[in-house]
């Protein structure tokens, strides 16, 4: 039989808004323990809270980025449950009535779009931190729990998919390109290492051809996306595993460990009805005016998915991903703007660029286009030492422009005879059929010329002279 994975995920992007969500403690990571706290995030008796409303033009303006609807009125509940990092004992969030609702992320693939439906955008808050006293960092094991309230209260927008998702890598590149929307739109530091952006991954299969939702299984926490496909990819074996014997998959939140061969239950998932929602009587509802859902919009320039679709017109999807995904079609743009082909400054962003680790707003790009143009034209080491330093202030491509390859026959000739003469050996080996002793002699004839030599030419001579 075949098996269809069917995927949703759940992922909190916490903002980075200058104070928490319903407080005025500062939202910022490494204070002190406990030192970004006051009576409303601790929870102190008769302490109220009062929302955040830049928070909420975030949620907003991250709504409209997914095409979600702007509710006209949104509720903020508490969400019931025990835990030592909740001190209110609930977590204020939305329920039924969230802010951003019925969105759309379309994700550009090789073979054309992937649209993953976005069924809500909402607000809620971080819970604090809890730091288990072990070698392991984990519970398991651990001689004591400490709680850090610093994080409690800070403002997190959860986006909820759609079970649009099939495979592991669209999973991957949905997730990608979520957080560079996020980050482009200065809403979040999206760091998955310090956790402000995670996700949750649901994973169910169904036989092929099917519509019917099968039983599904959490995973949570997740911060890497690599371990994000890992997991989803040994969930979704497994559960193939368990139906083709005959077996039954149970719905349960699953631990994934990278570094162990099955994921191990956690605990036992709750229902909704389990954390008895209802709205907050300390909180007003939001009406967001159309002015500002409108002001907002028109701030939303073009997004990476966008701009992957425009610009795998004119190069392949692979170029365009490799730019837009490095921050780089920007500068890709300027420099083509100045002159430059675009698919030859598409090649040497991707790679020499890349690799020479410069920042793209310190370049200009009509300097830049001008080394592009002329890459065939001068020496290799001269076109790598301008582009190491082609981020460096005042720099101009004169001087490199200046030095030109060597193309002449009469004067590469002669060097090209002496080191065949000079290893006979490698030029019988050559001449007999292996190949890659080619790149031996232009190498010999590269380091002779100081690498001036034109590859090119240097090729060609080489295989003419030894016959091949
Ligand atoms: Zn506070």
């Amino acid at each position: 039989m075949n098996w269809e994975p069917v995927i949703g995920l759940e992922i909190h992007v916490q903002l980075k808004t200058r104070t928490k969500m319903f407080c005025r403690c500062a939202n910022s990571f490494g204070g002190g323990p406990n030192t970004q706290t006051c009576p409303v995030c601790l929870a102190f008796p008769g302490a109220l809270p009062v929302a955040n409303k830049r928070a909420v033009e975030e949620c907003i303006k991250l709504g409209l980025a997914l095409e979600c609807e702007i509710a006209d009125r949104a509720v903020f509940h508490r969400k019931n449950y025990f835990y030592p990092d909740l001190p209110k004992a609930y977590q204020i969030s939305q329920y039924d009535e969230p802010l951003c609702s019925n969105g759309k992320l379309a994700v550009p693939t090789a073979d054309g779009e992937i649209v993953i439906g976005i069924t809500r955008a909402h607000l809620e808050e971080d819970a604090a931190k809890n730091v288990h006293v072990a070698a392991s960092g984990r519970l398991h094991g651990a001689t004591a729990t400490l709680v850090d309230f610093n994080r409690g209260g800070t403002p997190l927008v959860e986006i909820v998919t759609e079970p649009d998702l099939h495979d592991a890598d669209t999973a991957k590149r949905f997730l990608q390109l979520l957080r560079q929307t996020v980050v482009e739109l200065d809403l979040s530091d999206a760091e998955l290492e310090k956790g402000s952006m995670r996700f949750d991954v649901n994973v169910s299969v169904r036989p092929a051809g099917s519509n019917e939702l099968r039983t599904r299984t959490e995973l949570k926490n997740m911060n890497s996306f690599n371990f994000a496909a890992k997991g989803i990819e040994r969930e979704i074996a497994r559960q193939i595993r368990i139906y083709e014997e005959g077996g039954t998959v149970e719905q349960e939140t699953l631990h994934f460990d990278p570094t162990q061969e099955d994921s191990p239950p956690s605990r036992s998932k709750e229902e909704a009805q389990d954390y008895r929602y209802f709205p907050d009587p300390d909180l007003v509802p939001v009406h967001p005016p159309a002015e500002l859902v409108e002001k907002l919009q028109r701030e939303i320039g073009e997004l990476p998915g966008a701009r992957i679709k425009r610009i795998a017109d004119t190069l392949s999807f692979y170029d365009a991903d490799v730019l837009v995904t490095g921050g780089l079609d920007k500068l890709w743009s300027d420099v083509v703007a100045a002159g430059a082909d675009a698919k030859e400054a598409a090649n040497v962003l991707s790679n020499q660029f890349v690799a020479a680790g410069i920042a793209p707003d310190a370049v200009n790009a009509g300097e830049l286009a001008k080394l592009v143009a002329a890459r065939s034209e001068i020496p290799r080491a001269a076109f790598d030492e301008a582009l190491a330093k082609v981020g460096d202030a005042g720099f101009t491509a004169a001087p490199y422009l200046a030095q030109k390859v060597v193309a002449d026959t009469g004067e590469l000739d002669p060097i090209i005879d002496k080191i065949i003469e000079a290893n006979p050996g490698q030029a019988e080996q050559f001449r007999s059929g292996k190949d890659g002793l080619l790149g031996f002699f232009v190498g010999q004839v590269m380091k002779e010329t100081g690498g001036k030599a034109d590859p090119r030419v240097v090729n060609e001579r080489v295989r003419a002279k030894l016959g091949a």
